[in-house]
């Protein structure tokens, strides 16, 4: 019998930084994934924010995930001998004055100061616009791939990665905790994603309220350099006049990959935004695992022993992952607070 301390099943942006974490700490984990059936990290654009473009709010609690992420990336990034993290400015576009005035007003205000600029900069080269644009900071980009292969590549060369699908029906729990095909572990912890958002996965949970999201790339004729635009939807250049543009909202649809509707829906909007041309060359789509309230899961299955769910990263997973892993893992090795508003309990038990 091989022991470990904690099984993680999935291994997107959620299980992997939360291997890491675990690992950081001193845990033994055995990472389960089938990175061929994932359908959210492997699309995601991977930019980090920690304000909200469209209404100019911060993202809960996002002072302290800021914290946790500019630390926690370029650890791994150390450990697994591999780059994914970078740092990219996010130009904000304006549509009228009075969102530049706002612009400005938020930036004398300490809460927000650390990740706006205080200037009003012309639009760059090719971008339509009358009312100019602003700088973010602070912002970037996971080339989140990249990182969750790493993760599953470091572990795989110390046998502690299994590229299988996880059988929930053949876990044994006992009060030590759970046995499972010849691995016994304290507890398994349910990362996964967008498939136990669909209520797809062996373990159901409430609460979640998934998102389709889509992305075309597309080939300009002008190189965007590793720029961000934002402006509605982001603009984010990419190698060889490349750039990918997104991403699309839906709340159905979900059977259905990429579709003629949300693809014109980004084709559309770079027509009016853009003077020159750009052709799509590429067009995916995933699945964001929201939840109802917004906040993600954090916290132990409302009654499956030694079972726990870290899920409902919606769409900034990577902004919330590093901080809510600690999270968890500090509860699990020193039995710190879990956050009472990311607890599975408080959507009704699931069946
Ligand atoms: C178009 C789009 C753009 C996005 N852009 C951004 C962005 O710019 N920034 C950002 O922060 N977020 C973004 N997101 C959101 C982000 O992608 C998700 O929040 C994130 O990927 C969720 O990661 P996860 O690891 O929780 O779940 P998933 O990515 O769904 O991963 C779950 C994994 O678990 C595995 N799994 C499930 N069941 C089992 C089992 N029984 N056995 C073994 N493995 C199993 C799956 O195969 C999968 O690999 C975007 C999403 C979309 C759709």
């Amino acid at each position: 019998m091989k022991h470990v301390d904690y099984i993680v099943v999935g291994g997107g942006i959620s299980g992997s930084v939360l291997s890491y974490t675990l690992m950081k700490y001193g845990a033994a984990v055995q990472l389960f994934d089938c990175p061929d059936q994932n359908l959210s990290s492997n699309v995601a654009a991977g930019l980090w924010n920690p304000i909200v473009l469209k209404r100019l709010k911060k993202v809960w609690r996002a002072d302290e995930m800021m914290e946790e992420l500019s630390t926690l990336y370029p650890s791994m990034e150390q450990w697994s001998k591999t780059s994914f993290y970078q740092s990219i400015p996010i130009r904000r576009v304006f549509h009228s004055p009075g969102e530049q005035n706002n612009w400005l007003g938020l930036t004398s205000n300490k809460a927000f100061a650390p990740y706006m600029e205080d200037k009003i900069d012309p639009l760059p080269e090719s971008v339509i616009g009358q009312h100019g644009s602003a700088m973010m900071k602070q912002t970037g980009r996971l080339h989140v791939n990249t990182m969750t292969k790493a993760v599953a590549s470091q572990l795989n060369s110390q046998g502690y990665y299994s590229e299988e699908k996880f059988d929930w029906s053949k876990v044994i729990r006992n009060n030590e905790g759970v046995e499972y095909n010849g691995l016994r572990a304290h507890g398994i912890i349910s990362c996964q994603g967008a498939q136990m958002a669909l209520g797809e996965g062996e373990i159901a949970q409430n609460g979640f309220a998934p998102v389709k999201g889509e992305i075309i790339r597309i080939k300009l004729d002008k190189d965007l350099g590793n720029a961000c635009i934002h402006q509605g939807y982001f603009m984010l250049g990419e190698h060889n006049k490349e750039c990918s543009v997104g991403a699309t909202y839906a709340w159905d649809g979900f059977e259905h990959g990429p579709t003629a509707k949300k693809r014109l829906e980004l084709e559309d909007h770079i027509k009016s935004v853009w003077l020159g041309t750009g052709k799509t060359i590429h067009h995916t789509a995933g699945i964001r695992p929201a939840t109802k309230d917004r906040r993600p899961m954090v916290g132990p299955h409302d009654h499956l022993q030694h079972t726990w769910i870290f899920n409902g990263m919606g769409s900034r997973a990577v902004l919330m992952t590093p901080w809510l892993a600690k999270v968890l893992v500090e509860h699990f090795m020193y039995g710190s607070e879990l956050l009472k508003e990311c607890l599975p309990s408080r959507f009704k038990a699931s069946s």
